[in-house]
């Protein structure tokens, strides 16, 4: 048995079997490089589902890490720590919102901000105004309330009863939009939808959309989760829209791989969340905070242009590769369209065999490298992912 196969047995024994791994157990990395238990090498085009922004084991982030670590590793909300404030600080100053929640992962972010939402709606007009409206085809998060905030068929099963107060509306379509805002205190949307197949909403829907709810003082809830912390070449992507959300949600990538996820409140929404209002005992964990201090502090406007030149770079290559029939996403989040009916998953696959890593969104191969992938990684990992295709 190899190194992997005793760790994946292990791992099939005792780990519920809630998601479909892949044969390969990944023990150590560096920036875009990674090892397998047993030496094979690959170049990560996931960063673990756009979480390692600056890649494996990056010697900055590690020092800030490690020196908060050696220091103090958590004290609870009931006690400020220095970290927390200077990410929040850092936050609020590069994107104009006012204040911030800090939680754990995307799916609680969502949670933060729909009950931000329904509060302030609450606050203002009383209870028949709690409705949110999320695109169809979105998605927010596995809690059985995020669920419900999911654009999906699919997710709506098995768990129920599913909160209520949630319906849908098509991208591109401000009629319906419109149509459906009676009662309604938000709308929460993505603006490249990930999961759903990394699939940018209309620009010019969103602005219309903004304009909308800002008239009928309907917040604008932007889901950053995938697309935040300089994924999509600024450090949010609502900053390429010209619009001013009312809540921006974000996780993944913000941590650098330590669990880690924000929400944070505008003008309006910025003292509607009161002491006892809402709690999560690990948010705004010290060390989390101050790997994420180094993330933001690294991501200046050169760091950001070359996170556009290198999704431009991959765009142009890959067009090039058989079975290619288009891409979508914006910087270093990117959907490859397949032609001649293949599968994505098997194109995944196909990859790891190449070494390169590789994700899927719906139909579409995904690309998230981390924002620190060198020239040398991108050539070495499309060379890969040419292999891969050119088998099919
Ligand atoms: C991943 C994701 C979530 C859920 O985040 P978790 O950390 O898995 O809870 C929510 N919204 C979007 C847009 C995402 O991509």
């Amino acid at each position: 048995m190899s190194n992997s196969d005793i760790i994946r047995a292990r791992d099939s024994e005792y780990v519920a079997h809630t998601y479909g791994r892949f044969p390969v157990a990944i023990t150590e990395g560096k920036n875009a490089v990674c090892f397998d238990a047993d030496g094979g090498r690959y170049i990560d085009f996931t960063s673990g589902i756009g979480v390692n922004s600056l890649g494996f084991c990056d010697e900055g982030w590690q020092r800030a890490v490690i020196a908060q670590l050696s220091k103090l590793q958590h004290i609870s909300n009931l006690y400020y720590t220095e970290p927390c404030g200077r990410l929040a600080e850092l936050l609020c100053s590069r994107t104009g919102l006012k204040k911030v929640f800090f939680a754990n992962g995307g799916a609680e972010a969502n949670e933060g901000a729909i009950k931000c939402a329904r509060k302030y709606s609450f606050d203002k007009y009383g209870p028949d105004r709690s409705g949110i409206l999320t695109l169809k085809n979105s998605f927010h998060g596995r809690t059985v309330t995020t669920l419900s905030a999911t654009g999906q068929d699919v997710f709506h099963n098995y768990f129920f009863p599913f909160t209520e107060g949630f319906d849908f509306v098509t991208p591109g379509d401000i009629g319906e939009l419109k149509a459906k805002s009676e009662g309604v205190c938000a709308l929460m949307i993505e603006l490249i939808q990930g999961e759903g197949g990394v699939v940018p909403v209309d620009r010019e829907y969103v602005k219309k959309a903004a304009e909308f709810c800002r008239e009928k003082d309907i917040l604008l809830i932007v889901d950053e989760v995938q697309t935040g912390v300089g994924r999509t070449g600024s450090l949010f992507c609502f900053q390429q829209y010209g619009i001013a959300p009312d809540i921006v949600t974000t996780a993944k990538g913000i941590g650098g791989g330590l669990p880690l996820a924000a929400v944070l409140f505008g003008e309006k929404t910025a003292e509607v969340l009161g002491p006892g209002d809402h709690a999560t005992t690990f948010g705004g964990n010290p060390v989390a905070c101050a790997g994420a201090v180094e993330i933001i502090g690294r991501m200046d406007d050169k760091f950001l242009a070359e996170v556009l030149e290198k999704g431009e770079y991959i765009k142009n290559k890959a067009l090039k590769m058989p079975h290619v029939g288009g891409l979508s996403g914006m910087g270093l989040m990117l959907g490859i369209s397949l032609s001649d009916g293949i599968k994505s998953a098997d194109v995944v696959r196909a990859g790891i065999s190449q070494g390169v890593l590789l994700l899927t969104a719906k139909e579409k191969v995904r690309l998230l490298p981390p924002l620190t992938v060198t020239c040398a990684e991108l050539d070495e990992g499309l060379a890969a992912l040419e292999k891969a295709l050119a088998g099919f």
